[in-house]
């Protein structure tokens, strides 16, 4: 306890935040009021911005400004092309690589028998109308290699058979990685997933 009640609610909220515990939080709020105008000041602006501007598009699923994302609206991003991803943090994953250029669809969790979550519970009904109200012709499952994962991604694969070309992420050895240090189940995919030289 502080002897500032505001302090203390600030506190209590951090601690709250993934990847912080009370102890954590404490220490970032001492650190935030000691560095007041470096940090806390434009922290506190930041924080009313995004809380003021962010929204979810209603077409894709990605955090943005407005009912539709800037990806969604970019002429620079290839029409025809869907990257179908689990969660908004997968989404600016893949744009930090810079390698795709073509449109998304953020899932928002995956299918989930234990959890009760189905389809209806996911954007999978509108990625069906997406594929064909935008002529979509290639969708790229890029789910995470989990058993939830790649059950999304089979039930979506069914869902889109025969109308668009379906291809997922690959699954292997990572750039730099050494095999003495992979687990079984990457090697078993990596080989699996073995290509001509
Ligand atoms: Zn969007």
């Amino acid at each position: 306890m502080s002897s500032n009640r505001d302090i203390d609610a600030l506190i209590e909220t951090m601690a709250k935040l993934p990847g912080l515990g009370p102890r954590s939080a404490r220490r970032a709020v001492l650190h935030l009021i000691r560095k007041r105008a470096l940090l806390l000041s434009p922290l506190a602006a930041q924080m009313q911005a995004v809380a003021d501007t962010a929204r979810e598009c209603l077409n894709c699923g990605n955090i943005g400004s407005g009912d539709v994302c800037d990806i969604c609206t970019s002429e620079a991003r290839a029409t025809g092309v869907l990257c179908v991803v689990e969660d908004v943090a997968d989404l600016w994953a893949m744009e930090r690589s810079g390698v795709f250029k073509g449109r998304y669809h953020v899932l928002g969790g995956t299918l989930s028998a234990l959890d009760s979550i189905g389809p209806d519970e996911l954007r999978i009904p509108r990625l069906v109308d997406r594929v064909k109200s935008e002529g979509v012709t290639e969708v790229i499952l890029a789910l995470n290699a989990t058993i939830d994962g790649q059950t999304t991604a089979h039930y979506i694969a069914d869902q889109l058979e025969g109308q668009v070309t379906l291809s997922s992420l690959a699954q292997g050895v990572p750039i730099g990685g050494e095999l003495d240090y992979l687990d079984d189940g990457t090697i078993t995919a990596a080989l699996n997933a073995r290509k001509p030289l």
